[in-house]
C-alpha cells in the first residue's frame, strides 16, 4: 500500500508518542502492558536486534510468542528473493488483529502499511494485520535494499511494486485453488485479465478489479524473475533501462506471451 504526504502528516503525532513511549519502555527495562486513552493504549512491546515489535494483546498467546521467528523466516525468505543477505535496519513493526483498527493508524480499513523514515517519519514503519506482514515486509526490504540505489526516486508502477510483494507472499492472497499461476490462467480464460493502464495505476480499493490488479501482477513479477533471473528485474526496478530494452519484447508482448503459455499449460 502506497503512503501519501497527508497520511504521512497523520502519523507524526502517532510516531511521536510511540517513540516517547518507546523510551519510556527503554528507560524502564521492561516488556509491558500500557493502559491508556490513547492508539497505543495497550500495545506489548519486543525488540529483537534491530526491529521493535509492539503487539496487540487481543492476538493470541502463539502469535504473540512467535512473532519474533515469524518475521526472521519472513525477512530471510525476502531477501532471498531478491539476491540480497542481511538487514539491519531499524523497522518498528505495529501489529493489529483487523482492519477496522488499521483506521486509527492508516485512516482506512486497509491491510497494512509499510512507510519509510523521512523528514515527516522517526522510524521505517509496518504496520498491519498478522496475514500481510510478509507482503509489508517486502514491501520494507526492498525499499530499503534497491530504493536508495535509484536516482530521483519518484516511485514504480503498482503492478511491479505490489507484485514483487504479492509474490513474496501469495498466501496473503485469496487464491482459491492454490496457486498464482493457476489463478493467472483462470483471469486469462475467463477474459478478466486487467488491461496494462489498471496494472500502471491500480483500481480503487473498492473496486471489484483489485483483487485481479494484485494477483495478476503477482504473476507477472513471479514470472519474470524466475524465467529471466532477479538481476533482469534489479535492472528494471533500478530504471536502468526500459522494460523493452530488458526483456527483448514490449510488456504487452510479455503478458500475450505468458497469456499463450498458460492457455495451452491449462487447457491439455
Ligand atoms: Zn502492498
Amino acid at each position: 500500500m502506497n503512503f501519501t504526504i497527508m497520511k504521512k502528516i497523520e502519523l507524526i503525532l502517532f510516531l511521536s508518542f510511540l517513540l516517547l513511549y518507546s523510551y519510556n519502555v527503554d528507560s524502564q527495562n521492561k516488556d509491558w502492558s500500557l493502559s491508556t486513552v490513547t492508539h497505543l493504549e495497550d500495545k506489548i512491546t519486543k525488540t529483537d536486534g534491530s526491529i521493535r515489535y509492539f503487539i496487540d494483546p487481543k492476538s493470541s498467546t502463539t502469535a504473540r510468542d512467535s512473532i519474533i521467528e515469524i518475521t526472521k523466516g519472513y525477512i530471510e525468505h525476502n531477501l532471498k528473493l531478491i539476491g540480497e543477505s542481511d538487514l539491519n535496519d531499524s523497522i518498528y513493526i505495529v501489529l493489529v488483529c483487523n482492519k477496522d483498527d488499521m483506521i486509527k493508524y492508516a485512516g482506512g480499513r486497509i491491510s497494512g502499511i509499510s512507510i519509510l523514515k523521512d523528514e515527516y517519519v522517526p522510524q521505517n514503519m509496518i504496520c498491519c494485520i498478522p496475514k500481510v506482514l510478509k507482503h509489508e515486509l517486502m514491501h520494507m526490504i526492498i525499499s530499503l535494499k534497491w530504493n536508495p540505489l535509484i536516482k530521483n526516486y519518484i516511485g514504480h508502477p503498482d503492478w511491479l511494486a505490489e507484485g514483487l510483494a504479492v509474490y513474496a507472499d501469495p498466501e496473503a492472497e485469496d487464491l482459491y485453488d492454490g496457486t498464482l499461476e493457476k489463478a493467472f490462467a483462470n483471469f486469462y480464460q475467463n477474459n478478466k485479465l486487467l488491461e496494462l493502464d489498471s496494472l500502471t495505476k491500480f483500481p480503487s480499493i473498492k473496486s471489484k478489479e483489485i483483487e485481479i490488479a494484485y494477483i495478476q501482477s503477482g504473476y507477472l513479477v513471479q514470472y519474470l524473475i524466475e524465467r529471466y533471473g532477479v538481476q533482469k528485474f534489479k535492472e528494471l526496478w533500478l530504471g536502468i533501462d526500459d522494460f523493452e530494452k530488458i526483456y527483448g519484447m514490449s510488456m504487452k508482448c510479455m503478458i500475450q506471451k505468458i497469456n499463450k503459455e498458460l492457455d495451452k499449460k491449462y487447457n491439455d
